[in-house]
This record gives C-alpha cells, structure tokens and sequence, in this order.
C-alpha cells in the first residue's frame, strides 16, 4: 500500500477509536453505539448524511436501516458499491426518537468530520439532506439557501484548504415515502454519475 494510504488508514482509526468512546455532547448518553463511519479510506468520493438512526445505532455503521438500502441501491445504479466510496455522518451518535442534530451537537461532533475528510482528501463530497449541506457549505466562500436550491448541481469550491467538488442530493429517508422526491433524487444520482465519468473517476457502461 502506498504510503499515502497507510496514513489515511490510521487517521481514520484513530478518528473511529475516539468517536467509539467519545462523550464530547449529550448525545453520548443515549446511544448504544457510536458511528464512525465506514469505506474507502482512499476514496475519490465521500457521503456525508445527517445522523445514525436505529439500525445505524443498534449497529455501529452508516446507513444500514431503510434509508441506507435506498442509498447503496442509488450508488449501485452509477455502477458504485459501498466499498468504492467512505460512507459518514455530520454527527456520529442516534440523537433521540430521530429528532434534527442541534447546532451544538453538530459544532462538538463535526472535527471529527474534518479529520475524516483531510484522512481521505475526497474530489468528490456528496452531501445528503439539508444539514450536512448547510454544514458543508459553511466550510466554503459558497451561499447557502435551501438544500432545494442547490441540489443535483456541482459546486467546485475548497474545503479544508484544498480544492473539492460538492454535489447535493436529497436525504435518500425523506426520498423514501415520496414519490417526487425520489423521481429528483433518482435525476440527482444520473447527474451525479454522468459527472463522475466525465471526470473519469467512474469507468463508462
Ligand atoms: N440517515 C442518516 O442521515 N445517516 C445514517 O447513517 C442513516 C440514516
Ligand atoms: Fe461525541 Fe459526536 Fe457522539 Fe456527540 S455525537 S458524543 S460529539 S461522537
């Protein structure tokens, strides 16, 4: 492995054994298990959601529930599979019953987002869902309105001192029950993919 790698490799270990144990927000209190986060440590792309919910808490990994079923079929349909890319969330525990992390929890939690993104230098941040848009966006020069405005459009921009493209989508959950969301977020991901190829980062079918 080259030593780019290797290094990547124990960054996000050391992201992940701290997160495990972390009692940095009252988050802490109410999870059964904490969500580092998971794939690629050498991805050209990362997936940032907004929270682990109950499966993702009961099982210590990103988006293992229903909303993760849709998004690994999403990334399956542009010809990528879960490994291919690193899977992660603004915060790393469940907050209770669901509820939107608070602002607080997300300025405790998100150095550890930092890290993971300077481990893995990504071209590619894909951001899922309002909150980890609003929250990747205040990382850059960018404006941010509403993640309906700036959804299925890339932004090339800097992030942590070094140049990254961000594309939004709808958060695959509120996709799920809806049927027009799902139609533009299915629009998202073809848009996403065509870009990926162009960019040379996924092989043409
Ligand atoms: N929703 C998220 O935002 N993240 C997960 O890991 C699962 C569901
Ligand atoms: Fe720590 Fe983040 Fe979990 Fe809060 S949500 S306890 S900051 S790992």
């Amino acid at each position: 492995m080259e030593s780019c790698c290797l290094s990547s490799v124990k960054l996000l270990v050391a992201v992940a054994t701290e997160v495990l144990v972390c009692e940095k927000c009252p988050l802490w209190e109410t999870r059964r298990n904490a969500v580092p986060g998971e794939g690629s440590p050498n991805s050209k792309i990362v997936c940032i959601g907004e929270a682990p919910g109950r499966s993702e808490d009961a099982q210590g990994k990103p988006f293992v529930g229903a909303a993760g079923k849709y998004l690994t079929q999403l990334l399956a349909g542009i010809g990528l599979s879960r490994e291919d890319v690193f899977i992660c969330n603004i915060v790393k525990c469940r907050p209770p019953r669901n509820r939107a992390p608070s602002p607080a929890e997300v300025e405790a939690c998100t150095p550890y987002l930092d890290r993971q993104i300077n481990a893995i230098k990504p071209k590619i941040i894909v951001t899922l869902g309002h909150h980890s848009t609003a929250y990747v966006f205040s990382k850059t020069q960018l404006p941010f309105s509403s993640i309906t405005r700036v959804r299925g459009k890339s932004s090339d921009t800097a992030i942590l001192g070094r140049r990254v493209t961000i594309f939004p989508t709808f958060h695959p959950a509120a996709a799920l029950y809806n049927g027009k969301y799902r139609r533009q977020l299915v629009e998202n991901f073809r848009s996403l993919g065509r870009m990926l190829r162009k960019m040379g980062i996924i092989r043409s079918s």
